[in-house]
């Protein structure tokens, strides 16, 4: 299949309202009245799972969004992108972004390690130099896959510990529909089933007949959260294994989940950006949990 890189094609499409439930729709909109324009532009035909295809697809983007790498003389093409990809081709990228290098003196391809070998056998033995092909690629990962193993690392942590009965609970009974559930297979119920339980949880701790509350009833004191927070949790909260393990899970994992997903779904007013950083930050010693996590060797990564 050959592509023309100058043909423009044109697709129209009508704007296509339907009713659904927003819960951030309290977030006012920061997006111009007048509408963007946004190109879309043709598809790689490589799988994106090895160097060789990010080259190319990486190659493309490059040359289509007008880089300078591969414009010198356009005094409009831009010095960097932002380029966002799922884990896997993230991290290939990452160390084809490293290795691929290109001669200074003749502007042949070059791997990192053939760097001296190239110069002996192209240059002579002179003193040559190379540098990186694909320096304007400042890689990002895509939040959306990132909220994903976010929720999977969340369920594999807790899975026997309270979420495999929950499930059940909400209907999840077979073999099949524990399976479902546990692998995150469908995202959307996914982040229902989590909802459920960041709320449950909360509940749990805060409601009458729970300890908090029933304390300071049982002792005429007044309620607050400082009170909560600052006094009661060092003197009593902390000292049992299987409430601080309730709490850590709602106020750090669980909040950090959520937090994260408002920055990336109210894309409509900036400030909810620094939502997802921190929402990031906080879930991240999750991913460190297993030293072969590819999320944690990314969240080295994109900070
Ligand atoms: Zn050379």
């Amino acid at each position: 299949m050959e592509i023309d890189d100058n043909e423009e094609g044109h697709v129209i499409v009508k704007e296509n309202v339907s009713e659904c439930h927003d819960e951030f729709q309290h977030v006012a909109s920061n997006h111009p009245d007048h509408q963007v324009k946004v190109l879309a532009g043709d598809p790689v035909f490589v799988n994106p799972n090895s160097g060789d295809a990010l080259k190319e697809v990486l190659r493309r983007v490059g040359k289509a969004v007008n880089v300078k790498h591969y414009h010198p003389d356009n005094p409009s093409a831009c010095e960097w992108l932002n380029v966002t990809m799922d884990g896997s081709p993230y991290l290939v990228s990452g160390k084809v972004i490293v290795d691929v290098l290109m001669c200074t003196k003749c502007g042949a391809q070059v791997l990192r390690e053939n760097v001296s070998e190239h110069c002996e056998k192209y240059h002579g033995g002179q003193k040559c130099s190379a540098i990186q092909e694909f320096s304007w690629v400042v890689l990002r990962i895509c939040k959306l896959h990132e909220e994903m193993k976010m929720a999977r690392y969340f369920i594999d942590l807790n899975w026997d510990i309270f979420l495999s009965k929950l499930a059940s609970k909400l209907g999840f009974v077979s073999e099949a529909a524990q399976k479902f559930v546990q692998r995150g297979s469908h995202h959307h119920k996914t982040m229902s089933v989590l909802k459920v339980a960041h709320i449950g949880l909360w509940k749990e701790m805060l409601i009458p007949l729970i300890p908090y509350v029933r304390d300071r009833l049982s002792s005429s004191s007044p309620l607050s959260v400082n009170d909560y927070l600052y006094e009661w949790m060092p003197e009593v909260g902390w000292k049992d294994a299987t409430y601080s393990h309730i709490f850590v899970t709602s106020w750090n994992y669980f909040m950090a989940l959520h937090v994260f997903r408002m920055g990336v779904h109210v894309r409509r007013n900036y400030m909810y950006a620094s939502f997802g950083r921190a929402g990031q930050k906080v879930f991240a010693p999750l991913f460190h949990r297993n030293s072969a996590s590819k999320y944690a060797l990314i969240d080295c990564h994109d900070r």
